[in-house]
């Protein structure tokens, strides 16, 4: 018996305690040694007047087990409620990102047969540093931070993952042509240090007409390695046209602790109806499990899942006439994924 992993979870808001249900149930069937830490972070918190969303007990957890699995949570809308995505990303310095998309052709209808790429995201930086200023009544201001060291970081981790995983190429995407201060130096960063790794092929694109690529011609990239607020989007847009943003999961990485979730939102318009797909914290558990060592329980669950998938076993999003066999809802993915 291997010994058990102390893990944070947290089942968050809108779908997240569905698809956190179903992944949990996944996870003890296929005798995954964890020992799970259940915080509560987000609207509930929120609401109770704490404007972070997370409360001291939550980050004593994280701070003793250093591995999160967390469902999607809401920020509610109004000034005064920071993001706590973005809280917990600074906090624990999770600087990378990232997101592997692959096309499950012909099981789930797609485009794009041969989509198999990783987008790596600067997870700290950017405009995504939260500092806003009110200049006037009618100006705002958003900062957009780079650091060099920032840079180095993600640049350097992108290089290392395409080494250890045998990737071929890796592909910035900036837009160096007008902001030549900071994605100038993400660019040259990427020169400096892709230099030290001349096996692997490099290319940089302005990002308007790379994500355009990229969501035209997805097959043609392997590694993308860009800025935080363009690794948003076109995190998205890549999962979506690998066939559903409820597919993809993500690791986030730092050099203490490590995140793991789905790449979309706590989607409020389908919570609580048993209808959204678990997939994409099915898969960020399967990271998890990796980057804790138990590569047997994740390969279990990947095969599993992907046999589920290719029963024609579908949730609404990527259920498709003709395609699909059978519209599941949510737990009765899981149950199948269980067997
Ligand atoms: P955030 O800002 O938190 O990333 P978002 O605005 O990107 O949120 P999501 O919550 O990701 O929005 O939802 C976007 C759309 O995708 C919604 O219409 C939602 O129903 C759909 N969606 C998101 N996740 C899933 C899922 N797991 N299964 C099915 N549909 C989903
Ligand atoms: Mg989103």
């Amino acid at each position: 018996m291997l010994p058990k992993t102390p893990i944070t979870f947290a089942y968050g808001d809108g779908i997240g305690p569905e698809i956190m249900d179903a992944t949990i149930r996944i996870l003890t069937a296929a005798g995954a040694a964890i020992s799970p830490e259940v915080i509560e972070i987000g609207e509930k918190v929120y609401l109770q007047g704490n404007t972070s969303g997370i409360d001291a007990q939550a980050w004593d957890s994280l701070r003793k087990t250093k591995i999160f699995l967390k469902a999607p949570i809401t920020t509610p809308l109004g000034s005064g409620y920071k993001s706590l995505n973005v809280t917990i990303r600074k906090t624990l310095g999770l600087f990378a990102n990232v997101r592997p998309c692959l096309s499950l052709h012909p099981f789930v209808t797609t485009k794009h047969p041969r989509l198999d790429v990783i987008i790596i995201r600067e997870n700290e930086e950017d405009v995504y540093a939260g500092i806003e200023h009110q200049q006037s009544a009618d100006v705002v201001q958003c900062l957009k931070l780079i650091t060099r060291p920032g840079c180095e970081k993600i640049i350097r981790y992108a290089f290392e993952y395409a080494k250890t995983y045998g990737r071929k190429k890796v592909t910035c995407m900036t837009k160096n042509n007008i902001m030549k201060l900071t994605d100038g130096l993400f660019y040259q960063t990427f020169q400096q240090i892709g230099a030290q790794y001349p096996e692997i092929e490099k290319e940089h694109q302005i990002i308007d007409i790379g994500a355009a690529l990229l969501a035209d011609q997805p097959e043609k990239y392997d590694v993308v390695v860009t800025l935080n607020l363009y690794g948003d989007i076109i995190s998205d847009v890549v999962a979506q046209i690998a066939g559903s943003v409820g597919l993809a999961g993500s690791a986030n990485i730092g050099d203490h602790c490590t995140m793991f979730e789905a790449i979309h939102g706590s989607a409020p318009d389908i919570a609580g109806k048993n209808i959204a797909n678990p997939s994409g914290l099915i898969q960020a558990s399967i990271l998890m499990l990796m980057h804790i060592g138990q590569n047997r329980v994740a390969e279990r669950i990947h095969n599993a899942w992907l046999a589920t998938i290719e029963s024609g076993s579908h949730t609404a999003d990527i259920f498709r006439q003709g395609v699909s066999k059978a519209k599941v809802g949510t737990q009765q993915f899981a149950d199948q994924v269980i067997g």
